[in-house]
């Protein structure tokens, strides 16, 4: 049984014309870096709900998600609204299997995203687990335009706290930028650059979590299964975990 919270908007920060990113102040239970929520407004006298992975990791006082305003779309236009002081609805328990818990040891950690998914592992790295587990941290960002490199100044902020340990790649891929990598991750392992620039082999000492776009995760998991690697399974620990995140 679902049970709801109230919760009160704290702050929603635009970061470009339709990416966002809410905070929410809610009475809620503690979730692990890495789960999912879902979050509804009472539109036309029905609730309507959606699901959002958690950007805030389980120490955070508030509750932060990050959102796409979808033109067309029934929620988000609505969050995209939203004031300081407005209230929402919170699913009050987590959901989601996405977790380090889940995650086979290994020496490095590679965390893809595209877009909006940049949350879940920046909900993970703001907690001791994964730095305590992993020799390496590979963060790769793809989005398709520079101004989607969000949270810029948490990434610096992780950079200088574990120097020797993350690694962060931002890929632009429908621009030419300076500093990031322009074109899509799928390219970046199938050519082996992502392997020449961090100077680490994909091999069995790689666990892979992967977020975001669908079809980023179907191909990256095809072109890592080329290199060896198989799907890690509750039953059968194995080297790629994905997350469904919106289809
Ligand atoms: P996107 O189209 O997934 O683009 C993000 C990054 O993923 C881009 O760098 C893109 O490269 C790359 N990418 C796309 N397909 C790929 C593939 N098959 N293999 C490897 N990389 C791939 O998403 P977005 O820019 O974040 O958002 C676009 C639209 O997605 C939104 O307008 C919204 O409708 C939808 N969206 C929905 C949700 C939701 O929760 N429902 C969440 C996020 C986004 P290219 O530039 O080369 O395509």
């Amino acid at each position: 049984m679902e049970e709801w919270q109230e919760g009160e908007v704290v702050e929603n920060i635009k970061w470009t014309k339709n990416l966002a990113s809410l905070k929410i102040k809610a009475k809620i239970n503690l979730h692990q870096a890495g789960q999912f929520t879902r979050i509804g407004l009472n539109i036309k006298d029905e609730l309507v709900t959606r699901s959002y992975s958690y950007a805030s990791a389980p120490q955070d006082d508030l509750l932060e998600i990050i959102y796409v305003n979808v033109s067309n779309g029934t929620l988000s236009p609505k969050l995209h609204e939203l004031k300081i002081g407005d209230k929402v609805y919170v699913m009050k328990q987590a959901i989601g299997y996405f977790t380090l818990d889940e995650i086979p040891d290994g020496k490095n950690l590679w965390m893809l995203a595209t877009g909006t998914a940049l949350g879940v592992f920046l909900a993970m790295l703001k907690t001791s687990l994964p730095w305590q587990r992993f020799e390496k941290i590979i963060l790769i960002h793809s989005v398709r335009y520079s101004e989607e490199l969000i949270y810029q100044d948490l990434i610096e902020e992780l950079k200088q706290s574990h120097p020797d340990q993350l690694i962060y790649i931002s890929a632009v891929t429908r621009f030419k930028v300076e500093g990031s990598y322009n074109n899509r991750i799928t390219k970046g392992l199938l050519t082996r650059e992502f392997e020449n620039h961090t100077q680490i082999k994909i091999d069995e000492d790689s666990q892979f979590m992967i977020c975001g776009n669908p079809e980023m995760i179907k191909e990256t998991t095809e072109i890592l299964k080329g290199f060896g690697l198989v799907k890690n399974r509750r039953a059968k620990p194995g080297n790629i975990t994905v997350e469904r995140y919106w289809v």
